[in-house]
């Protein structure tokens, strides 16, 4: 149920309306729009009885939503939605291209470093780093837990960068809510419904990376599980789904970003690392992600891939990732974009000439 508040409804109208709705057992999500204020009913009990908002004073009408997601649609909010950072500049969802770059783990203090100032000078403002490993055996590198996560707050300090890191469980999301300003939820937990609703409860922005197999409508109400429990600050990530193609680890599913633009306001990022699992094909996949209309690109950077402990094969050299962002300023202004120019841009990148 939504509902459409008039133009002029006053904030006290919008919130005896919102009173009304806890009243009656249900949560009430008001999304301020440029034109109106619309409010999303959610409850898992029966629907709201016609009748009992639409006289109510500044109510301009009351809807019933038939899709199965009603928070993340563009029927509730028709603009889209724009992810910002306290004391930055920096945005997911806005006319700035958001570049997220660091290793695929936290290993040590000077990977990490000497990973974020290659990429904080090429150009990234968030930087992207494990501290929990979600790892297909038990006998791989599992991360370093909370001493990532103090490494990974030591690097916002000196660098200004923004941190994402993933949560793989409630205990985890509880440290990565404090020492992080994004929680990342992976491809592997994104069923996860406990997980999705506590990340819900938290006040830091969500990561929602696709499952291996999830379907789009899967995909959007897992987004729906964390808005529904009051935290609207979801970005979505298209990082690959399985398929019978062998020639990559997964098949990046580029169709899904304007699919998602269409449904939802919520921004839509690409991860052409896991997207393709090989070094060779990341900037070409960085290019398309940029110019069909993606909001973000999360790329995994490793200052020595070749002895990285997790994902080295599709982990770019700092000198390629310089290259993937001259490509993707010449890209970004065709789609509207801009792409943040740090003051310490190194003179010896030159945009122009692309790798093959
Ligand atoms: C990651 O970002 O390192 C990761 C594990 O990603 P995904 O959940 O997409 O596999
Ligand atoms: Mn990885």
């Amino acid at each position: 149920m939504l509902v459409v508040m008039k133009s002029h409804a006053t904030e006290e109208q919008v919130r005896a309306v919102c009173q009304k709705i806890e009243e009656l057992g249900y949560r009430a999500h008001p999304m301020p729009g440029a034109q109106r204020t619309a409010i999303g009913v959610t409850g898992n009990q029966t629907a709201l009885e016609p009748g009992t908002i639409d006289d109510m004073a500044g109510v301009q009408e009351v809807i019933q939503v038939t899709k199965p997601y009603k928070l993340v649609s563009r029927d509730v909010k028709e603009e889209d939605t724009v992810v910002r950072f306290p004391g930055s500049e920096a945005t997911i969802g806005g006319d700035e291209l958001a570049v997220i770059a660091g290793p695929c783990a936290i290993e040590t203090r000077d990977q990490a470093f000497a990973a974020a100032e290659r990429v904080v000078h090429a150009g990234a403002r968030f930087f992207r780093g494990g501290a929990y490993k979600p790892r297909t055996s038990p006998y791989t590198f599992q991360g370093l837990g909370e001493a990532g996560l103090e490494i990974m707050a030591e690097i916002r300090e000196r660098f200004g960068l923004i941190i994402v890191t993933e949560a793989i469980d409630n205990e985890s999301l509880v440290l990565v809510e404090r020492y992080a300003d994004v929680i990342q939820i992976g491809a592997r937990n994104m069923q996860n419904f406990s997980l999705l609703k506590r990340a819900g409860r938290s006040r830091k922005p969500v990561l929602l990376k696709r499952g291996m197999s999830a379907t789009l409508e899967e995909f959007l109400m897992a987004a729906e599980y964390i808005m529904s429990e009051g935290n609207y600050n979801v970005i979505l990530c298209e990082r690959g789904v399985r398929t019978f193609a062998d020639h990559t680890r997964n098949t990046l599913d580029l169709s899904l970003v304007p699919a998602v633009q269409r449904l939802s306001h919520l921004p839509i990022i690409v991860d052409p690392s896991h997207g393709t699992g090989k070094r060779n094909k990341v900037t070409p996949l960085s290019r398309a992600a940029v110019a069909v209309g993606a909001d973000g690109l999360i790329i995994e950077v490793h200052p020595d891939p070749d002895r990285a402990l997790s994902d080295g094969n599709q982990s770019l050299f700092p000198d390629q990732f310089d290259q993937l962002m001259a490509e993707v300023r010449q890209i970004a202004p065709v789609v509207g974009r801009s792409v943040w120019r740090p003051l310490a841009y190194p003179a010896t990148v030159t945009a122009g000439s692309t790798i093959r």
